[in-house]
């Protein structure tokens, strides 16, 4: 790489980073890591949650700790509790039928994946004696008796890997524990391909492939779809539309989501569509609900659009994030708002492809 191309390289990286590079491993990440073992340990009970309207990563991280805690404290008692689910992760299995508000109150909470309160799928953890939260997005809540947040770490899947790694003396992990975090790290990860991956993402998922994990059928779920969400994505590339700087966008109607037979899962997923499109470093993709609600998923390369998410009330990543709108005057204001973004990104930057 020449010196020009580094230098520019090296710019995109501090927008993301702020310049810091040193993520993984800390000594902070492993004292938190350390506090999250004590408090399992005063407990009997554990109840675990996640975010509503799960990804591979709330679920698999989730199920993950679950089981690697079932294993290695087979006296405790570990419960999945989250009100919601999502049908493309079927094939990870199911959850815990709820137990009663009493069965809350002497246990600890630990919520995975999750930046706010408010995005707790069960909102009954508030009935839990205390609260730990893991967490790899933008820190905009705190909340809980520990927390331990590693917003540069790829999932929160690869959280619950180091914290394999770090006690792995003490704890035990299997097959299923493995698919389960395996699964989570591929899917947040955009297949290990974002920035976010690091050396130490690549060498906690080879722990977890020791575990003799089956990637072909991991990769298998992740892939098929049913016959008319694939003709719903041809669709939905003539369908796409193009700003004058480049932000490519979806608006997915209600109408099309009936004449294509699709489950909102199968809606959404469009966002992925449009992620290679040359000259466009913005994608949204625009959902409606049944509820007059419009679901936005935001994606970018380079260009940080979190903050966007966040004046539509919502949230998540710096370049993959989502919002709520209620109206399509709002989402038009959205879009033009992204327009604007990318077009001052675009003056501003070079090297951008
Ligand atoms: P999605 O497009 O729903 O896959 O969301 C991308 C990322 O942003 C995920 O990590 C979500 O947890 C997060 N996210 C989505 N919607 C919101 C929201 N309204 N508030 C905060 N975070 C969100």
């Amino acid at each position: 790489m020449n010196e020009k191309m580094k230098s520019v390289f090296e710019k995109i990286k501090n927008v993301f980073t702020g310049g810091e590079t040193s993520h993984e491993n800390t000594q902070e990440g492993k004292e938190a890591m350390k506090n999250v073992l004590k408090k399992i340990k005063e407990y009997k009970k554990i109840i675990i949650f996640r975010h509503f309207r799960p990804d591979g990563d709330a679920v698999g991280s989730t199920k993950g700790l679950a089981a690697i805690l079932k294993l290695t404290y087979p006296d405790k008692e570990i419960y999945l509790q989250n009100d919601d689910y999502s049908e493309y992760l079927a094939f990870l299995g199911g959850e815990d039928a709820p137990l009663p508000d009493e069965a809350f109150q002497d246990a600890l909470g630990i919520v995975l994946d999750t930046a706010t309160q408010e995005r707790i799928s069960c909102k009954r953890f508030a009935l839990c004696k205390e609260l730990v939260k893991i967490d790899h997005h933008i820190p905009v809540q705190d909340y809980g008796v520990y927390q331990w947040v590693e917003e540069e770490r790829s999932s929160t899947c690869e959280m619950i890997a180091a914290f394999y790694e770090a006690f792995q003396n003490e704890l035990k992990i299997d097959s299923e524990a493995a698919t389960y975090i395996y699964t989570g790290m591929v899917t947040d990860s955009g297949r290990f391909r974002f920035r976010s991956v690091s050396g130490d993402t690549m060498r906690l998922a080879g722990l977890m492939l020791d575990q003799g994990i089956d990637v072909d059928v991991i990769y298998a779920h992740l892939y098929m779809k049913d016959f008319n969400a694939s003709k719903f994505e041809a669709y939905a590339h003539k369908k796409m539309k193009m700003t004058e700087n480049g932000v490519v966008s979806l608006y997915v109607t209600k109408g099309m989501k009936k004449k294509f037979n699709l489950s909102n899962e199968e809606a959404s997923a469009s966002v992925s569509y449009m992620d290679s499109i040359k000259n466009s470093l913005i994608w949204i993709a625009f959902i409606e609900n049944g509820d007059g609600s419009i679901r936005v998923r935001l994606r970018s390369r380079f260009v940080e659009v979190s903050s966007l998410a966040e004046r539509y009330h919502g949230g998540g990543h710096a370049c993959a994030c989502g919002a709520t709108v209620y109206s399509k005057k709002e989402a038009k204001a959205l879009l033009l708002e992204a327009d604007e973004l990318l077009k001052n990104y675009k003056a501003n930057n070079e090297g951008w492809l």
